[in-house]
């Protein structure tokens, strides 16, 4: 057995260490890797200070673990620290992988992390596990998480924890007029389908929050077919929804006394014979006609319709909705930030506060009447792209036309942020499981409901 421990810089359990720990946490500034040998320990971790936040923490715990992760078996944290659940959140979240599909899979040395007398395995009931959960749905090919099998795993997931699930298949969606969603996935051999998730844990009567999220489980396009290359990366333009289950799956996991409904639309976009084509107009759920000029502008057709719905049944106090929207925000924001649209300055705070403490980025971008012009359509009420420019922004005004002016919204356009390239501390390469943590704090702190809007977004 091999084993490491991180202290922190002249902590009781460094001066235990003896006289050479000692000696090195006087005089450091950051942290510091000793190379000797010692009785206990193969490796020896000196922190110069505490993390000062809960993020900071979960990133510690997540450099650590990567750290030591093929060289040693056991890991130990100082408990002076602090924020040990933390610490041990990041380091599951480093651990993640998605390897179901090899036949030899890459494990780790590393499988005892502790902090104090608390195990990585006390964090299956973090919110890390709702991210495991958002992230293995992202991963999945698009062969394996359609429609039919994403609803299908809600419902065996979420049901448990006292999500009550309702799945609305094709045949119900077409009866209620949910035409825009339903003519992204009408060049699909595989149906589409709605599920809504209630968790009405709050006062009684109180209006809840919407959580609302695209769940395009592959997108080659459609008739407006993508480029081949980086193609295979559309699986995960179902981004947005696993944002959105991994939050109530958080939220009904930590039992929040809260009242909100998650909404997903699922549909796969396909070039077919019987596929939508550039120039058709289809009338929404809303009433308003389409004139679809882009098959792969369909992530905005599917929320357009899933949020007329939400707000016609659930009549929600705030609504949130999240999808892979546009590549614009990621030629605006790299991917660095989500793109926040809100029609709620108040809304906004909140949303970036959750943000912060989730160790997650949104920027505020514009939106006003000039941009929304840029959608009109000659022959409808509305067309489904704006031309070259402002994209992301356009994008954000085609949605503003479903939801009520004075219902506090906002759109975060997480293109850049659902898939990591290269890793990050707590963030192995491909699914991030981006949101997931926002969205739990949001709901999670107070005054989320009957919040204002602001008047010059009122057109
Ligand atoms: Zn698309």
């Amino acid at each position: 057995m091999t084993k490491a421990i991180v202290v922190l810089a002249d902590s009781k359990q460094a001066k235990k260490l003896g006289a050479s720990v000692k000696r090195a946490s006087a005089d450091i500034d950051k942290s510091v890797d000793l190379s000797f040998a010692h009785d206990d320990y193969d490796y020896i971790t000196v922190i110069a200070d505490k993390p000062k936040d809960k993020h900071s923490a979960r990133e510690l715990g997540g450099n650590m673990f990567k750290k030591y992760k093929d060289k040693a078996s056991s890991l130990e944290l100082d408990d002076a620290l602090g924020f040990g659940n933390d610490i041990l959140e990041g380091a599951d979240l480093a651990g993640y992988t998605f390897e179901k599909y090899k036949s030899n899979p890459d494990t780790a040395k590393l499988t005892s992390v502790t902090v104090g007398d608390k195990d990585i395995a006390s964090v299956s009931q973090s919110i890390s596990e709702s991210i495991r959960f958002a992230r293995d749905l992202v991963s999945e090919p698009g062969n394996v998480i359609y429609p039919a099998t994403y609803a299908a795993r809600l419902q065996r997931i979420l049901t448990p924890l006292g999500i009550t699930v309702k799945v609305y298949h094709q045949a119900q969606l077409e009866e209620m007029g949910l035409n825009l969603l339903l003519s992204v996935g009408q060049g699909s051999e595989k149906d589409s389908y709605v599920v809504v998730m209630e968790w009405m844990n709050g006062k009684e009567g109180e209006k809840p929050v919407a959580l609302v999220g695209k769940g395009v489980t592959f997108d080659t396009g459609g008739i407006s077919l993508k480029p081949g290359r980086g193609m295979g990366d559309m699986k995960y333009d179902m981004g947005g929804s696993a944002a959105t289950v991994g939050a109530m799956h958080a939220i009904g996991l930590q039992k929040l006394k809260r009242n909100v409904v998650g909404i997903v639309g699922l549909v796969e976009n396909m070039p077919d014979g019987k596929a939508i084509k550039p120039g058709d107009v289809v009338t929404s759920l809303s009433g308003q006609t389409v004139e679809n000029l882009n098959t792969d502008a369909e992530g905005r057709l599917v929320l357009a319709d899933i949020l007329t719905f939400v707000q016609n049944e659930y009549n929600p106090s705030t609504v949130i909705n999240l999808a892979t929207l546009t590549g614009a925000i990621v030629a605006t924001l790299g991917k660095q930030m989500a793109g926040l649209f809100t029609n709620s300055t108040d809304l906004e705070k909140l949303i970036l506060q959750a943000g912060k403490g989730a160790g997650e980025g949104f920027f505020r971008m514009p939106m006003g009447p000039n941009w929304a012009k840029m959608i009109d359509s000659p022959i409808a009420d509305m067309q489904n792209i704006g031309g070259p420019y402002g994209g992301s922004t356009t994008a954000a005004e085609f949605l503003y036309k479903f939801v009520d002016n004075h219902r506090a919204w906002a759109h975060l356009d997480i293109a850049g942020m659902a898939w990591e390239d290269k890793g990050k501390p707590t963030t192995p390469k491909g699914a991030v499981g981006f949101g997931v943590r926002t969205l739990f704090n949001f709901v999670n702190q107070d005054g989320t409901i009957d919040l204002k809007t602001d008047g010059d977004m009122d057109y």
